[in-house]
């Protein structure tokens, strides 16, 4: 749920490993923008077209509109209208896996899934209040290109942007994003990754609490691609689809408010008690999201005007008002 902050590195091995990120990250953010990807190389890439059983390339060209590029101001989950497309990677790590033969893995599997639509329904509903239209594709039953799988040798269940740069680095070598993109006419794309955590994972291995975040991004950071870390049990409670809808606000822009941040002030937080804005509180049924878009919420992703009670408390600017 909150956004990441750096952790200080305190041993040169650990100094070493982060250059290495770097460098890594350096060569993947390269790579990204101007290498296209071999087809095949991860599960579900390059998926048939299933009208005609042709691959994309092998299809008739289309009115195709510009190639997606990764936008430097807003990464690649732009602004919270037109097309967007959530590509669920299931990860697993050193500490926890996905068992696809499970049954009781695919029982979660089936509920990331329900959450995603949940949660999709209610944040097109709620850009409509704005005049917006929103859309998302997300369901890999129907398109098999839209869910991966990963995984890592290292423990990633926790918040740190180090660990994060490794998934931009797997992303990079196993998703086409521009072709993705482009297959889907997507002006959006965010990746989730989802990791198995179990109903006691109260803390992560550095001893945080153990909260799902998102990598926004944002001007001090280098990272043009977008992704969410949901663990499907975190800090004492199971993943609802409000708490999928904060996350991918987070990815448009939206701020948490129930703690005082850069741009959001403690007595603003203060009077927020008992709010069901969905930056600060998010309900636990499965079914329905009964937390609210404000119009503050709105105009941090972009699609509402700056609101009085922005400048009434003293709130920072929207990435948006920044341009
Ligand atoms: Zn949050």
């Amino acid at each position: 749920m909150q956004r990441m902050k750096r952790q200080n590195e305190t041993n040169q091995v650990k100094r070493v490993s982060a250059l290495l990120a770097v460098v890594l990250l350096l060569w993947a953010l390269t790579g990204c923008s101007v290498f296209p990807f071999a087809p095949g190389a991860a599960v579900g890439a390059a998926a048939p077209d299933t009208q005609t059983g042709k691959t994309q390339s092998e299809s008739e060209p289309q009115a195709i509109r510009q190639t997606f590029q990764l936008d430097p101001d807003h990464g690649s989950a732009v602004r919270m209208e037109g097309t967007t497309l959530l590509v669920s990677i299931f990860a697993s790590d050193r500490d926890t896996s996905w068992n696809f033969e499970s049954e009781q893995d695919q029982k979660v599997i089936q509920t990331t899934l329900n959450n995603l639509k949940v949660a999709s329904a209610y944040l097109s509903e709620q850009t409509q209040r704005y005049g917006k239209e929103l859309s998302f594709l997300y369901d890999w039953r129907e398109a098999e290109d839209l869910a991966y799988t990963a995984e890592f040798d290292d423990s990633m269940v926790r918040q740190d942007t180090e660990k994060a740069n490794l998934q931009i680095v797997w992303l990079c070598n196993h998703i086409d994003l521009s072709a993705l993109a482009d297959k889907y006419q997507a002006d959006n794309v965010l990746f989730l990754f989802f990791f198995n955590t179990d109903t006691s994972s109260v803390t992560d291995g550095a001893n945080s609490e153990l909260r799902s975040w998102c990598m926004p991004h944002r001007h001090e950071n280098d990272c043009l691609l977008e992704l969410c870390n949901i663990f499907v049990n975190s800090y004492l409670r199971t993943m609802s689809p409000a708490d999928y809808a904060h996350e991918i606000l987070h990815a448009f822009g939206a701020k948490d408010l129930y703690f005082a941040d850069e741009g959001i002030t403690q007595d603003y937080v203060n009077s927020l008690h008992f709010s069901k804005d969905i930056m600060y509180s998010t309900n636990r049924n499965s079914d329905r999201i009964t937390s609210e878009l404000s119009d503050l919420d709105a105009y941090y992703v972009g699609i509402a005007p700056r609101p009085a009670v922005a400048d009434e408390w003293g709130l920072g600017l929207s990435e948006f008002d920044a341009d």
